[in-house]
């Protein structure tokens, strides 16, 4: 027969092999094999016998009897290659576990154990005697394995116990034992004992979310999904669990989960930002629902990765844990799905095809089989709020932290006219800012090119541009750098002298100092947040203006201080920092704009017997290195833990009684439209680690902006207060919630060949909406992007608007599947990422 198969390249469509056997299922992979190589691919369906008279190739081998993605799962992929523009192959190899997609091992590696068992007893000596005769080791082994209850793992028998393998198979000759094979799950969590789950009785709000959920649940099981068994059809739409920080949401999950996965049987899927970094949250499932669970935390090796897997679509697990791509686990009869701080960008895919969403996949999935779907966070994202204000979503609140603590008191620094932080180009969550630039100040990267250098359009509002118009504190707008007045720290000083004195004013204000001194005195715990790592972020000559940018990219150089290296954080080019201008040959270097390796050295400065950990990329290298941080945390062998936005999340520490952010202003001045939201869900959930015990806490935030409404309503703990504001600003330019948007980056090697092809692409969409999407489309550029350069690719965008979903995904499948870039030497490549979380 001719089958369809989908190949995880880059070209939009499937291919048409022949094969052997007749009914393969969708779903089954197939090594097949394409222009000169072999790859594995799913069949997606019964092929057709082409038009013209090309020759149809044969698959090279069938890999699986059964079809390895369930039709579930198959059509959910389905809908991502669609909603998404990416070639279906794309998406399953991204939705399965890369053991599957190796053409290396087309037979996945399944680790077995080999265990030896007796298989005759000998109960006399004198029938020792006469078997055995001389062969003294056999007997040896075989009174060995006796002792060990009748069986033994022949690893274990020929490890410790040396014994030859040539003894055990006299054994085996001899009619007395037999070797067979076990395959075993790799689990690196089955040894991790969980600790029994503490028995609390639920709060008033989260009894009452409870009970929506179970409701919902009941009313979901059974019915929904293929087959509505008539009747009237269950609400399946999701909720929104709005719930403060310390309110307790966990613990509704897992009641949640209690109902679907132990009183139905159904299975149940938990999606957490960052497995490392919550362990917490990860420990408290298991605790609930041991060896139940799969746990697909990012260190796990292949084979462990695909075990998990296994394990969950074999119906032996009913629970994964995981971040993002656990949105597509072979869970049987789905019958919850949680995602929880629903608000992360990381559940975005945003680096590479399929540009998907967790968030958006879980709740089709959920919808597709029937199941719950929940979306928990302190400070959900705009679209979320949106969704619950219109009835898409169903609402459920947790206005209060458990046992009646209050929320932390959380009061601002005010760093203006101080020698502070400088409020130099940001860096949010591993995304940098452009760099500033040189003085004298070119146009900044937000503008469209103006024709002959004249006036020019904003095509990405922000920051400031405006933005701070209506009111409030406006964000400070340049993207220059501030006067001389920066005291700058001493470069690398031969031997790590430093000059002291002054330098850790500049890092920690008094007051801050004051709070944590009074901590450290009780013997309560500090965290310090500052989201940008390194030890300066860029570095610049004092004479004549020059900053060290990256030559493959265009941003800053980042000083990492340890290492004696200046870093660039797109493409980890590194080199050994100036000692001199390479413009002017100056000697006057200033190292400016704070991070986390600058901090720590302040803080130890200041607070020489403090225990110190620093929790950033940098520190976190190893595989397990955020847990063995985060358990001394919890063991309170750590005074003070400072790091970047990952020591924000989910932590759950009740001796943590002070929260200091060294500069809140860091990301603020970000050009991207969610720069704002990020700051003060940032500033929010950080602030959320404070006063989790009965010791109470307290949160200081440093600040050049005291006024800015993000800084205010974080001050407040006022969600709803801030995301109407934040609403308003996104009226106009229009930007989600209020439209729907894609981004379409067009990158090559070359600058001129980009913009060209930037432009024709751009003039391509405008026909195909004028032709085909009833001009339902708006385009906006095309212009550079905020970061013109990366990895020595320059970089175009243009923008896609609409009121509706529907013209926007008509006109992102279009280009992905009738626009062809030119070929040539300058490489040039179309990225499209539909509901992008940032436009950089
Ligand atoms: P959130 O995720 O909403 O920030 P968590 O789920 O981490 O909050 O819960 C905060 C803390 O409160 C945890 O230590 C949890 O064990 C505890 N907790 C949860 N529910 C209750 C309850 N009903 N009574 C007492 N403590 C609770
Ligand atoms: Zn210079
Ligand atoms: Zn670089």
């Amino acid at each position: 027969m001719l089958v369809d198969v989908a190949l995880p390249l880059p070209i939009p469509r499937v291919f048409t092999y022949r094969v052997e056997e007749d009914g393969l299922a969708a779903g089954t992979r197939v090594l097949v094999p394409f222009r000169g190589r072999r790859l594995i691919g799913w069949v997606t369906g019964p092929g057709a016998e082409p038009v013209e008279p090309v020759r149809v190739r044969a698959v090279s081998a069938v890999l699986d009897r059964e079809p390895t993605v369930p039709p579930d799962l198959l059509r959910l992929c389905r809908w991502v290659a669609d909603y998404y523009a990416a070639p279906l192959g794309q998406v399953l190899r991204a939705a399965l576990p890369t053991l599957l997609s190796d053409t290396r091992r087309p037979e996945p590696p399944v680790r077995t154990r080999r265990i030896l068992r007796l298989t005759r007893e000998l109960p006399s000596l004198q029938e020792r005697d006469e078997l055995f005769g001389r062969a003294r080791r056999q007997r040896a082994c075989y009174e060995a394995v006796e002792g060990l209850g009748g069986s033994a793992e022949v690893a274990h028998l020929t490890g410790q116990l040396g014994f030859s393998l040539a003894v055990l198979h006299g054994l085996v000759a001899r009619g007395v034992a037999e070797i067979t094979e076990h395959e075993v799950e790799r689990d690196p969590f089955a040894d991790v004992p969980a600790p029994p789950p503490p028995r609390f009785e639920l709060t008033p709000a989260q009894r009452r979310a409870r009970d929506a959920l179970v409701a919902a649940a009941a009313a979901a099981a059974g019915k929904g999904g293929e087959a509505p068994g008539g009747g009237t059809e269950p609400d399946l739409r999701p909720f929104l669990l709005l719930g403060v920080t310390g309110s307790g949401k966990t613990l509704v999950y897992i009641e949640l989960l209690r109902e679907v996965v132990e009183r139905q049987g159904r299975g149940a899927i938990v999606l957490v930002p960052e497995i490392a970094l919550t362990p917490q949250t990860v420990a408290r499932f298991r605790s609930h629902f041991g060896d139940r669970v799969a746990v697909l935390h990012s260190a796990l090796s292949d084979g462990e990765r695909f075990d998990a897997w296994r394990a969950l679509r074999s119906g032996a697990k009913r629970i994964v844990v995981g971040a993002r791509s656990s949105v597509f686990a072979p869970v049987q009869d789905l019958g919850a799905i949680i995602v929880d701080e629903e608000h992360e960008g990381t559940y975005k895919q945003s680096d590479e095809a399929p540009r998907y969403h967790a968030r958006e996949v879980a709740i089709m999935r959920a919808q597709m089989s029937g199941a719950v779907c929940v979306l928990g966070s302190a400070t959900p994202s705009l679209e979320s709020w949106h969704n619950a204000q219109t009835g898409k979503f169903r609402l459920l609140e947790l206005p209060e932290r458990v046992e009646g603590r209050p929320l932390p008191p959380v009061r601002v620094i005010d760093m203006r006219g101080r020698p502070g932080p400088s409020p130099a180009p940001g860096e949010g969550g591993g995304v940098s800012a452009p760099p500033p630039r040189e003085a004298g100040g070119t146009a900044s990267p937000l503008h469209l090119p103006g024709e002959g250098g004249g006036a020019s359009t904003p095509l990405l509002h922000r920051p400031g541009e405006g933005g701070g118009t209506s009111g409030g504190g406006a964000p400070a707008t340049s993207p220059h750098l501030p006067g001389g007045g920066v005291p700058a720290p001493v470069p690398h000083l031969p031997g790590g002298g430093t000059s002291g004195g002054g330098r850790r004013q500049e890092v920690l204000a008094p007051e801050l100092v004051e709070a944590i001194r009074l901590r450290l005195e009780r013997g309560e715990q500090v965290i310090l947040l500052l989201n940008r790592r390194g030890y300066a972020t860029f570095i610049q000559c004092r004479d004549c203006g020059n900053v060290w940018r990256c030559r493959q990219c265009n941003v800053t150089l980042t000083y990492h201080r340890a290492r004696r290296r200046l870093v660039c954080h797109y493409c980890f080019h590194e080199e050994p920092p100036p000692i001199t201008c390479d413009r002017c040959a100056s000697g006057d270097l200033s190292f400016r704009g704070i991070g986390t390796e600058q901090v720590e050295r302040a803080v130890i400065e200041t607070f020489p017997t403090a225990r110190v950990a620093r929790m950033d990329v940098d520190t976190t290298s190893g595989k397990w290195s955020h847990h063995e941080i985060l358990d001394r945390v919890g063991r309170r062998e750590i005074d003070i833990l400072l790091g970047t936005q990952m020591i924000a999340k989910g932590l759950d520490f009740p001796g943590v009684t002070l929260v200091g952010v060294v500069n809140a202003d860091v990301g603020l001045n970000l050009p991207d439209f969610r720069a704002t939201e990020r700051t003060f869900q940032l500033l929010t959930q950080v602030a959320g680690r404070a006063g989790r015990g009965p010791a109470g806490g307290e949160v200081l935030i440093q600040t050049s902006l005291p006024n800015h409404y993000a800084i205010r309503a974080a001050l407040a703990h006022d969600y709803k207060g801030f995301a109407a504001r934040e609403l308003e600003e996104r009226r106009q330019p229009r930007y989600p919630p209020h439209c729907r948007l894609a981004n379409v980056v067009i990158s090559g090697t070359d600058e001129i060949a980009v913009q060209e092809e930037a432009d024709r692409a751009a003039e391509w969409a405008r026909a195909f909406i004028r032709r085909e999407a009833r001009g339902e489309v708006e385009v906006t550029g095309p212009a550079p992007c905020p970061i013109d350069r990366i990895r020595g690719r320059w970089r175009w965008h243009f923008l896609l608007r609409s009121p509706r979903a529907e013209p926007i995904g008509r006109t992102c499948r279009a280009l992905h599947e009738r626009y062809t870039v030119r070929p040539g030497g300058a490489q040039l490549r179309m990225a499209l990422d539909r509901d992008p979380v940032a436009l950089l």
